[in-house]
């Protein structure tokens, strides 16, 4: 139960008819899987841990560079050459302290993602790899996890939810199917029909 700093903190959510006590309380009660701190987790983990998400596991095995602090915005200079799951769990922590945040500093192989995704409500596919996208899409697919996808590239963004939990919801690799072009580009562009 959320005691009065909590129903404080989130009173602009819980006014909102949509999230209500009841809501929030599902928030806080929610294990989101973000893959990937750069340009997209960063917003992500920040936001979640502000909305009061109640455990977060922040994977990423890359380390801060100075070209990404002008978008990264869960690093700081003083990250440089740091995790970048660590520093963004630290930015995310700071904003909320009652948040679990895990930092797990590595590349997710399909099998450690399998796992991961088990454990979640839902993850964040982060990523900027086709690879990484498909093993992602792969292991909701098996965890009946809700995946949202999201993609950025200069002044374009995409973003998309697929639940695997309804029986007619398509996959990741349904709309962008693995042509095996690989990493060239990590836009995803819907093949024509
Ligand atoms: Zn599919």
């Amino acid at each position: 139960m959320m005691d009065d700093q909590a129903l404080l903190r989130y009173s602009r959510q819980i006014m909102l008819p949509e999230v209500e006590v009841d809501g929030q309380q599902r928030l806080n009660d929610a294990h989101a899987l973000i893959i990937g701190a750069g340009g997209l987790g960063s917003p992500v983990a920040l936001y979640l841990a502000a909305a009061g998400v109640g455990r977060l596991t922040i994977v990423d095995a890359d380390v801060v560079e100075l070209s990404n602090l002008q978008r990264q915005i869960a690093h700081q200079q003083a990250d440089l050459g740091r995790n970048k799951a660590a520093s963004a769990a630290q930015s995310a922590q700071a904003v909320n302290p009652g948040c679990q945040i895990v930092a797990l500093e590595e590349h997710a192989d399909r099998q450690r993602l399998a796992a991961l995704a088990a454990s979640a409500d839902v993850v964040l596919d982060c990523t900027d790899r086709f690879s990484s996208r498909y093993a992602i899409n792969t292991a909701c697919l098996a965890a009946g996890v809700p995946l949202v996808s999201g993609a950025a590239i200069r002044f374009s963004g995409q973003l998309a939810v697929f639940d695997p939990r309804l029986p007619d919801s398509p996959c990741y690799a349904c709309l962008y199917p693995d042509d095996g072009s690989g990493d060239e580009a990590s836009f995803p562009v819907p093949k024509a029909a």
